[in-house]
């Protein structure tokens, strides 16, 4: 689907896949005006294929749009766009447990000029890849690397969107953290350097004694669609949860007396993924015995489970397509 000043979002078409052709000058290029999702269709045990909270992701891409100044699009007329795509290769839509069908739209800003301004034409483009099992060999806990020099986002800026900028911010930390053996970054805020913002692709929550911390949307982090779905069952279940800020001092003081429990980072590529290693300043903080947590456990069931059907939805969060 294009964009054009003017005429507004036009012409929604399915395409084979294939390699775009643009002008060099396009805006996206120089500027980096773009903004993405990532969500995912299941394929139920009775065949029905479903998306996992569209309207969330919907309307959060609608958010990065404003923040990148890209104009809005219409979220019901995406939905059915997205329908109509998924449906047209069904056979795609893998139906063996932990599979789904990632679904990534992207807008970039098409206009040729190398002017800093606004583009005054758009792309959107939807991309849609199968998926295996993100725990082909059981669910197991990550190693992370706390980030003590490098910054993603700071408050004000572009870090509570989807954009790429913010991706390309975090590739120098992530590649010097993979040297090291680990598999992602903590990011800290930009301003203390001492309050936990997120984890790669992740939210990130923490077990402290009886209560789930984490942190605040405080404006340089995304509002994950996981998160806020772990927030809702964990309420549900009678857990207190705090959303709140969260110092990493405050996380070693909890490790040292005993209270830190559990860590684990929520993303919809993992859905929970537990953390058994924190290491800051050069200390490894082994965490819950670095085997997966019992709540973490119960969170990727009850999630997958609502995902794949096994599960009532007491959220209404699936969404039909046929
Ligand atoms: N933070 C960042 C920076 C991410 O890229 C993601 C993945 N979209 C998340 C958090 C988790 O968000 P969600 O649960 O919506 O996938």
């Amino acid at each position: 689907m294009d964009y054009d000043a003017g005429i507004g979002w036009h012409d929604p078409r399915i395409v084979p896949y294939q390699p775009l052709v643009m002008d060099p000058a396009a805006k996206v290029f120089h500027y980096g005006q773009t903004v993405f999702e990532g969500m995912k269709a299941f394929r139920a045990k009775d065949g029905r294929i479903r998306l996992f909270r569209p309207d969330a992701h919907l309307s959060r891409m609608n958010r990065s749009n404003v923040r990148l100044s890209v104009p809005l699009l219409d979220e019901e007329l995406v939905l059915e766009a997205l329908r109509q795509l998924i449906l047209a290769d069904r056979d795609w839509v893998p139906g063996t447990e932990g599979t789904s069908l990632y679904i990534r739209p992207f807008i970039i800003a098409t206009e040729p000029l190398l002017g800093v301004a606004p583009s005054r034409q758009y792309r959107l483009i939807v991309i849609l890849s199968p998926v295996g099992a993100y725990y082909a060999e059981g669910i197991r806990p990550v190693r992370i690397h706390v980030e003590p020099d490098y910054v993603r986002a700071v408050a004000g800026g572009v870090g509570a969107a989807k954009t790429s900028g913010n991706y390309a911010a975090g590739l120098k930390a992530q590649e010097e953290a993979s040297k090291l053996g680990y598999a992602q970054v903590m990011w800290l805020d930009g301003v203390h350097r001492k309050y936990i913002e997120e984890v790669g692709s992740m939210n990130v929550f923490f077990r402290l004694g009886e209560t789930v911390v984490t942190p605040a949307l405080s404006g340089s982090i995304l509002a994950g669609v996981t998160r806020d779905s772990v927030i809702r069952l964990l309420r549900h279940w009678g857990i207190a949860v705090e959303e709140r800020s969260l110092s990493i001092d405050e996380l070693v003081e909890a490790h040292r007396a005993g209270t830190l429990l559990e860590a684990f980072g929520t993303g919809t590529a993992a859905v929970v993924s537990p953390i058994g290693e924190l290491q800051w300043q050069g200390e490894p903080q082994v965490i819950g015995g670095g085997v997966t947590g019992a709540l973490a456990k119960r969170l990727y069931d009850a999630v997958t489970g609502i995902q794949r059907g096994s599960e009532s939805d007491p959220f209404g969060w699936m969404v039909d397509l046929i």
